[in-house]
């Protein structure tokens, strides 16, 4: 245990990812107070700022104790079948079992797709909604109101169905373009919806490998069109993985210069692109690497946990960080620290939320990813996983 004075508590003899050094902690009512070098001269703990699962599926997750897709369109086959008999407290139990996984891990903030379409109705979004206020305080839960494949926004009825969703004061507006009859029908839609109620968009977008098929060249132009960019994010975008090399590039500085966010997630890529019935030979996932050295919005994810996308992981996002380095390269400390924590790259004073990681140092951490985190919130303890 960290050593403790007065109120708030002096954390000792503390790493921190994203910077040299061994350094003592100050907590105070707003988070880290000071940060002062330490005289201690190895460090027993390293501190993160908090972790930022920016893209889960918090409805889906804990549904499958062993699945293996045989393909991404596999995957979709059988969650639609499955997710037939979701019912509203099924989902928030579920739910909250997910939130409660990722605050022991030392999650602060999770952004989670919420199904919407003809399957679930609205059972999701109110499970998923339900779980939120069960962890009010402890972690910032963005729902995003998604219409998934099976409500392709080309349709009306769809368009309905995603507008109900959306008077449940979701924090993002989400959608899945590739499937649909008419992307860019479904595409001009969505931004409809993002100006009239005024919500940033998250879009599940070129989870394929196929380049004569990507749709990111036409998101960007479409948002900056309307002044939109900033507030849209890309979900996935593997496709810029197989685009020739200037093609790729290209978008690359699109995205970065219009500021929209790029969300890269290893795992379920590496598990469903290229899946086949032999060794898979691309890695499937989007070129994070390059927009964050190009200064851009770049930012990770668990996706799915548990569910027919994927039936390994636990809302961990030191197990992110491990496969992003791997996978992506991005091992840089401060980019992937950033990359981690919704661009935080190191703890500094002000900061509110951090995770104390029991490890010598950033790679020690990332190595053994150790259960045992202890999670402040505004200088306060609001998790100490032993288990
Ligand atoms: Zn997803």
């Amino acid at each position: 245990m960290p050593d403790v004075e007065g109120p708030f508590s002096r954390l000792t003899a503390v790493a921190l990812a994203g910077r040299e050094g061994v350094f003592d902690i100050e907590l105070g009512p707003l988070g880290v107070a000071d940060i002062s070098v330490s005289a201690a001269a190895h460090a027993r703990f390293v501190a993160f700022p908090g972790f930022a699962n920016l893209h889960a599926h918090a409805d889906r997750a804990f549904t499958v104790t062993n699945a293996r897709p045989k393909s991404l369109k596999d995957a979709l086959a059988a969650s639609a079948a499955a997710r037939m008999a979701f019912t509203t407290p099924d989902v928030r139990r579920r739910a909250r079992r997910f939130f409660e996984r990722s605050i022991g891990h030392g999650v602060t903030r999770l952004r989670t797709h919420t199904d919407v379409d003809p399957i679930v109705g609205f059972k999701s979004m109110e499970g998923v909604l339900g779980a939120r206020q069960a962890v009010k305080g402890r972690l910032d839960v963005d729902v995003i109101a998604f219409s998934t494949s099976r409500n392709d926004l080309a349709e009306v009825g769809s368009v309905a169905r995603l507008r109900d969703a959306l008077e449940m004061k979701p924090a993002y507006i989400g959608a899945s373009l590739n499937s649909s009859k008419a992307p860019e029908l479904a595409l001009e839609r969505v931004l409809d919806l993002s100006e009239e109620y005024g919500l940033p968009v998250d879009l599940h977008l070129d989870e394929h490998l196929d380049a004569n098929t990507t749709l990111t060249a036409r998101v960007l132009s479409a948002a900056k069109a309307r002044g939109l960019a900033g507030r849209i994010t890309i979900s996935h975008g593997c496709a810029l993985s197989v685009l020739d090399e200037q093609d790729a590039m290209r978008l690359v500085d699109e995205i970065v210069e219009a500021g929209v966010t790029l969300i890269a997630l290893p795992e379920t890529n590496l598990f469903l692109q290229d899946r086949r019935s032999g060794t898979p030979r691309l890695r499937g996932v989007t070129l994070a690497r390059e927009a964050a050295a190009a200064g851009g919005r770049v930012r990770l994810g668990t996706d799915n946990v548990r569910d027919w996308f994927f039936p390994f992981g636990d809302g961990d996002m030191l197990d992110t960080g491990l496969f992003a380095a791997l996978t992506l390269h991005l091992d840089d400390e401060r980019a992937l620290t950033a990359a981690l924590c919704d661009g935080v790259a190191c703890i500094e004073a002000g900061t509110r939320d951090i995770v104390l990681i029991p490890a010598t140092s950033f790679d020690d951490a990332l190595a053994r990813r150790p259960a045992e985190r202890r999670v402040f919130r505004a200088g306060r303890l609001v998790s100490a996983e032993t288990v």
